[in-house]
């Protein structure tokens, strides 16, 4: 159990499957559950929690085989998104695409209609969409040195942040998962251990597309879905028609 909490009178409790890493909600249990502290899930969160704590790109960066697709959501003006990404992979693949959405409360806030349709085919099975925390207000301030700067900034709290962005989710019929990426891949090791304690796992990436890096087997590709780097996905889109986009696996599969 991650987190309990009461909706529509009920007490329900965010619960995590130590072996899939798949989360459900659940009725509270008449019984205590026990965590084995050697379970997949208790393996992957120590790991994820452990040293060196660099500055840019902790967490887990890759995985064992396929391709992992994560596409950002960070607060942006721009208008809508990039449908043409979505779509492509939809078109692309007969079956339920799994993607890793990170997402933020003020993307969705300004964008209902582009997250009712993200949620629609998810629903509807076009997508396999695992819901990533990215926090919910993701702090930035334009020059301000990285170590003052997204969640290092003095006004963050980053629980609160965390956990208002699950919220938002839950409010909205979507159950968060345990992934979580931070916001311009910023952190240190006070910041992990907060992400960690909440039973969350941390997220970086080897596959910046629009940074120049290239995916190989296992890697984490990050793309941003909200318009705000559209040289990733036309990078993305152009491996996939040149077929160098194998296999998507769910994020679940990355340990
Ligand atoms: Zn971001």
């Amino acid at each position: 159990m991650l987190r309990r909490f009461d909706m529509e009178g009920k007490t329900r409790t965010l619960a995590v499957d130590t072996r899939t890493l798949q989360t459900k909600i659940l009725p509270l249990p008449k019984r205590t559950m026990s965590c084995r502290p050697d379970s997949r899930y208790r393996r992957l969160l120590r790991l994820a929690g452990s040293p060196p704590y660099p500055l840019q790109n902790d967490g887990i960066t890759h995985g064992k085989h396929g391709l992992y697709l994560t596409t950002d959501l960070c607060p942006s003006s721009k208008k809508g998104f990039e449908k043409r990404l979505y779509e492509a992979i939809i078109h692309r693949f007969s079956h339920a695409v799994p993607v890793t959405l990170f997402i933020t409360k003020r993307w969705i806030d300004r964008h209902p209609a582009a997250f009712e349709m993200l949620r629609q085919w998810d629903a509807n099975g076009f997508l396999a969409v695992t819901w990533g925390n990215h926090t919910a207000w993701h702090h930035y301030h334009p020059g301000r040195p990285l170590e003052e700067n997204f969640v290092l900034s003095p006004e963050e709290n980053l629980t609160e942040d965390i956990l208002t962005l699950e919220k938002a989710l839950l409010e909205r019929g979507v159950t968060p998962s345990i992934f979580f990426r931070f916001p311009g891949l910023i952190s240190n090791k006070k910041a992990v251990h907060t992400v960690t304690h909440l039973g969350l796992i941390p997220i970086g990436t080897d596959a910046w597309l629009a940074k120049g890096q290239r995916p190989k087997e296992g890697s984490i590709i990050l793309v941003h879905g909200n318009k705000n780097e559209p040289k990733g996905v036309t990078i993305f889109l152009k491996l996939l028609r040149e077929g160098k986009i194998g296999k998507l696996r769910p994020i679940e599969e990355i340990y």
